[in-house]
């Protein structure tokens, strides 16, 4: 049966500090918005508990009479999500082998559909992103880690656990840093937030723009610090710049070769401070990437903002209710 009538599916999105969950409609509109904290300590059951109560509360701003097509749940990893059991999560410890699908699917009285927060993402860029009805395409978020989603052929690649997409970890220099997993040279340990930083305060002199906006403490140095000071002409801000753009060129040149995307986005706080070397990011993407390109490059920043994950837990539920 096809029906022109608005579809609405409820939306939550777990990180390691906050759960957010929103109303959403397939044109990625949100209503009854709402945030609690994780609180990962007081237990995946106790999690679900407090989520339902959130659920419930959104659902509450649905107009009268509206079918709601399930809940999609988007949350950090690493996760199976046929199951939505999670395989020793970092950023929720005590998690590790549980699920709250079940627990939630009784609490709501509704199907529950769980993906990884950074697939998920990718999967809300082809909907409503810039690049909607994209086939293939691969978001990279470069935060506090460095994480990804990737849609080839139109389906989420998931792996046979579900740990694909972790892009983070893609070597891009050997012999330099190491992330907190130990991989020697990975897109992570070199291009995060902290890696920029910590890149940063191993060149400390203690002059300059840098040691201004630090405070004269290089304990101080963010991400954020480093490309103002490279935008104030601070030599070493400039040269951690640099290889920064490089490192992420890498990074983002391999996935190029390997998926031939058509469309590559990239999120996460890093990407402000990018965004401002588009062009040399780009340049060298081209450079570390094959000449099939033809000096084209499908790299976009996301216009989605923090909400990405939350809108691709909603499609996630349009499509899988599609497909029952
Ligand atoms: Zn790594």
């Amino acid at each position: 049966m096809t029906t022109s009538k608005t579809q609405y599916a409820l939306a939550a999105d777990i990180g390691g500090t906050n759960i957010r969950a929103a109303l959403i409609d397939s044109e990625g509109r949100m209503t009854g918005r709402g945030s609690i904290n994780t609180d990962p300590e007081r237990g995946i059951e106790d999690a679900s508990d407090r989520l339902a109560k959130l659920l419930k509360a959104a659902l509450a701003t649905a107009p009268k009479g509206t079918e709601i097509v399930g809940v999609g749940v988007s949350t950090a990893g690493p996760i199976r999500p046929a199951t939505g059991t999670y395989n020793h999560p970092p950023n929720l410890p005590g998690w590790h082998d549980k699920t709250m699908k079940p627990q939630l699917a009784d609490s709501m009285s509704l199907p529950v559909w769980v993906g990884h927060d950074a697939t998920l993402a990718a999967l809300a860029e082809t909907r409503f992103g810039d690049h909607v009805g994209a086939e293939n395409l691969i978001y990279v978020t470069i935060s506090t880690g460095v994480g990804g989603g990737i849609i080839a052929n139109s389906e989420m690649v998931t792996g046979s656990s579900g740990g694909a997409g972790e892009v983070g970890h893609l070597s891009v220099r050997t012999g330099a840093y190491k992330c907190n997993v130990g991989c020697d040279g990975c897109f992570e340990g070199n291009a995060s937030g902290p890696a920029i930083a910590r890149t940063a305060r191993d060149r400390w002199t203690g002059k300059g723009a840098l040691a201004d906006l630090a405070g004269g403490d290089p304990n101080n140095i963010t991400s954020r610090m480093v490309f103002d000071a490279a935008d104030d002409g601070d030599l070493i801000a400039k040269e951690v710049v640099d290889l920064t753009i490089e490192n992420v060129a890498i990074g983002l040149g391999s996935l190029l070769n390997v998926f031939n995307p058509e469309a590559l986005v990239i999120g996460g706080g890093v990407v402000q401070g990018l965004q401002r070397h588009w062009d040399r990011l780009q340049q060298s993407v081209i450079d570390h990437s094959l000449p099939g390109y033809g000096g084209t490059i499908p790299l976009t920043a996301t216009r989605l903002g923090d909400d990405v994950s939350l809108l691709g837990a909603a499609q996630l539920a349009f499509r899988q209710a599609r497909r029952q």
